[in-house]
């Protein structure tokens, strides 16, 4: 049994992808007094936070906020959508892809995967969990469900299991193109606040997220972003649901207030979070990530490893998988560098167990923080007998240096 208490010197480096750090603010704002969450007080803050989640799923319609983890956001939108049988359409993309789809089944629907056939040369691992979602084999399939049985199309958008991004607009107009009715659910649990995301630009219906990732929160709450089209469905989806039921939450989240007792310390945690993200700007938000992500990937491929991600188009500005050479445990090399250098970094999923490791670049990070996450795999690979063609620290910090700007607000 791991001694809980114990506390090497320095922080310990939790880049895993999600949950991300927490930044001292939001942990300030989460330890304020717990409020009586029917008093007036808490109406202010519901109204803020409310408005404010709005703005970062880049949508005009509500969003849901759940005392739960993303599972649960996931399980709300397939209830409030869906009826018992229903056929649905997923893409497999990886681990979470599929966790998704075994709900779907769990759940009394009628799943059926769609991915990228055959396994790639360079690495053995399937096509599907090292590419984006094929809008073009969506839009074949939905093309002959001419009696239009499929009832919603389900992606991820940021799978967190490989550190791919997928073109969910392409999805959109895939849907359209065929001409479909189905709705379109999105889980963006990794991508919201690090990856640019955008509900109804994209056309989406149903988005599910969640509050340890982009947003910097610890876990515990997560969200359904709606479109107008989603609500309509919800009248009349027969799946069983109470908790999960959109209608009440809805009505009253008008006032600020919820049906039940909602998390006010993370939902304290939750403005601050909105308040930061504004104050660097969403556009900022995200091309800082889309280089630290460029400088990761200048590290792995310097390092002569293969990335997950196989195609550049997609790559994830939120994580990067790093895969081992054949013969090599990728968790041994993990367990190196948390003894060592007392990191976290993420495990291989599924059909990935032992083959990857995942280096999160997400929420709270900088230049400094990702330099020395990837000194500690540098040093944790060599430890482990991975034999590196380069420096993948001198890659990295020679791209950030290359592509460094100011600040742009620093005090003085
Ligand atoms: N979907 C994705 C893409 C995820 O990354 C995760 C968690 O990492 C989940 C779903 C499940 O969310 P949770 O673990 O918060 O229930």
């Amino acid at each position: 049994m791991p001694q809980l208490n114990f506390h090497p010197a320095g922080r310990h480096f939790l880049q895993i992808p999600g949950p991300s750090p927490v930044p001292d603010r939001i942990l300030r704002a989460i330890s304020l007094p717990t409020i009586d969450h029917r008093g007036p007080e808490f109406g202010a803050l519901g109204r803020k936070v409310l408005t404010g989640i709005q703005a970062i799923f880049q949508t005009r319609h509500p969003v849901v906020i759940y005392p739960a983890s993303g599972t649960g956001a996931w399980e709300a939108a397939l209830a409030n959508t869906l009826s018992p049988g229903d056929s649905v359409l997923m893409y497999e993309t990886g681990h979470f892809a599929s966790l998704w789809k075994a709900m779907a089944e769990r759940l009394g629907l009628q799943p059926e995967f769609v991915a990228l056939p055959g396994t790639d040369a360079e690495t053995g691992l399937p096509h599907s969990w090292r590419n984006g979602v094929q809008a073009e084999l969506i839009e074949q399939r939905l093309r002959k469900d001419s009696a239009q049985r499929i009832k919603a199309v389900c992606v991820v958008h940021n799978e967190t299991s490989t550190g791919v991004t997928s073109d969910i607009a392409a999805v959109r107009r895939a849907i359209d193109a065929a001409g479909h009715p189905a709705l379109l659910i999105v889980d963006t649990i990794s991508g919201l606040a690090s990856a640019d995301y955008r509900h109804d630009e994209w056309g989406v219906d149903v988005t599910v997220s969640g509050s340890q990732k982009g947003l910097m929160l610890p876990p515990g709450i997560s969200f359904n972003a709606l479109s107008p089209k989603a609500l309509e469905a919800s009248r009349s989806a027969k799946l069983p649901k109470s908790f999960w039921a959109w209608d009440e939450v809805v009505a009253m989240n008008k006032t600020g207030y919820w049906p039940y007792t909602p998390n006010t310390n993370l939902l304290y945690g939750l403005a601050e979070a909105i308040e930061m993200l504004f104050d660097e700007g969403l556009p900022q938000v995200f091309a800082r990530h889309r280089r630290l992500a460029e400088a990761c990937r200048a590290a792995v491929q310097a390092w002569g490893l293969p990335v997950q991600c196989a195609d550049p188009a997609v790559h994830s500005p939120v994580l990067t998988g790093v895969v081992t050479p054949v013969g090599v445990d990728a968790d041994a090399v993990r367990r190196v560098i948390y003894e060592r250098f007392n990191m976290s970094l993420g495990t291989g999923l599924g059909k990935l167990k032992g083959r990857m490791f995942r280096i999160g670049h997400l929420g709270d990070c900088n230049d400094l923080t990702l330099a020395a996450t990837l000194s500690g795999c540098e040093m944790g690979l060599k430890i482990a007998g991975v034999p590196l063609a380069g420096s993948g620290v001198a890659a990295a910090l020679d791209h950030l240096q290359r592509t460094s700007q100011p600040a742009a607000r620093l005090p003085g």
